[in-house]
């Protein structure tokens, strides 16, 4: 499956990874929708990114993979990371179609790097304490995405 992915470049990204290899792919979500993401992504002001950010249909890329996002509140795991966000809030858990499209784009990734999704998927609160990814069901994409490698 081929996704249209559209670039919203972010300010806030380090370039490179420190030569260190990407083995995680680590799961968020917004509290909002896609527009939310957009908008905290390109502030230079709020210090935060992720690679991508699925919702409403469309898929943003906001850091190229090649390079560092800070999505994990940790530096040394966002150098090994990659950070997926999706529209979901606390009372809305994230569409079938935002699931699907996270799959795909995990499965892409997993193949593109190497990984095992079993283990190179993980929850935002795996990496540090936090309510994120809240209603979205990580598990769910990670074994999704496994039975599909
Ligand atoms: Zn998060």
């Amino acid at each position: 499956m081929t996704q249209n992915v559209i670039w919203k470049t972010s300010p806030n990204r380090t370039v490179g990874r420190g030569g260190v290899a990407v083995d995680r792919i680590v799961i968020h979500y917004i509290v909002g929708n896609l527009a939310a993401c957009d908008a905290t992504f390109l502030n230079p002001d709020s210090q935060v990114s992720a690679h991508y950010g699925i919702g409403e249909g469309r898929i943003h890329q906001y850091v190229s993979v090649h390079n560092t996002a800070w999505h994990s509140g940790n530096f040394g795991f966002n150098q090994r990371s990659i950070g997926i966000e999706h529209s979901a809030t606390p009372e809305r858990p994230p569409t079938t179609q935002t699931l699907n499209m996270s799959i795909a784009r995990c499965l892409t990734l997993c193949r593109q790097f190497n990984l095992n999704p079993l283990t190179a998927i993980v929850p935002h609160d795996s990496v540090v304490p936090t309510a994120c990814p809240g209603t979205v069901d990580w598990e769910y994409i990670r074994d999704r995405t496994a039975a599909q490698m």
